[in-house]
């Protein structure tokens, strides 16, 4: 992160961690949905030819130690870990390079979805975007290959969830290539790349926690919602 202004919105540049600006309000969260073979099967469905993506609104952000809250429109909410990637530079249509150049750091990402409303609805914005529903890690740029990065999700301190982003159908640059010949990637968007097999539901008083291996971590509380 050398070089890196003090005043940088999406770090905080030299400001300690602790002061540093989190991710409160991203233009867009853009998710891959299907992007792990098991998972796809899991649910029974087949891995898609081509990438399929959808958004999530900023309003479902939230951060380490943040309650997950459960609405009452659903009886099954589950957990999703996923490694996310922020943005750093503008991306239209740009090669899988220069996608790949244009990655600020990772986040953990957990990208929470109300399953039973997403097989009634045939887009996924009410299933994927209550409030609450995409908790965010902090910000890490501390690796040299992205291919290397590992997913893991514990739900109440057990394993539930673990794989390496080289077991993806479509890899992180491919996708934000992919996604940027459809939509202009502006810096501090975040791209979610989908999430391995193991999803489960999630109860209240549950503690979820999405962590990149030894790089960005987030832990949330489950709660009913009041
Ligand atoms: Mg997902």
């Amino acid at each position: 992160m050398a070089g890196m202004k003090f005043d940088d919105p999406l770090t905080g540049g030299d400001l300690p961690v602790t002061r540093r600006p989190r991710l409160d309000r991203p233009g867009k969260i853009v998710c891959i949905g299907r992007n792990y073979r098991e998972h796809a099967r899991e649910l029974g469905n087949e891995v898609p030819s081509e990438p399929l993506f959808f958004l999530k609104p900023s309003t479902s952000v939230i951060h380490d130690g943040d309650p997950i809250y459960l609405p009452e429109q659903s009886e099954r909410v589950e957990f999703e870990g996923e490694i996310a990637v922020v943005v750093g530079s503008p991306l239209t249509r740009a090669s899988e390079n220069d996608a790949a150049k244009a990655i600020r750091g990772v986040v953990a990402l957990n990208d929470v979805t109300a399953r039973d409303l997403q097989k009634k609805d045939s887009q996924w914005t009410r299933a994927k975007g209550f409030d609450s529903f995409c908790p965010i890690g902090e910000l890490s740029s501390d690796y040299s290959d992205l291919a290397a990065l590992t997913v893991i999700t514990r739900v109440n301190g057990v394993e539930r969830q673990r794989a390496s982003a080289a077991e993806m159908v479509f890899s992180i640059p491919f996708l934000l290539s992919y996604v940027s010949h459809v939509m202009t990637l502006e810096p501090g968007d975040i791209v979610a790349t989908g999430t391995p097999a193991g999803v489960g539901s999630l109860t209240d008083g549950d503690v979820v926690e999405v962590e990149i291996e030894g790089l960005s971590r987030v832990s949330n509380p489950v709660r009913r919602s009041a």
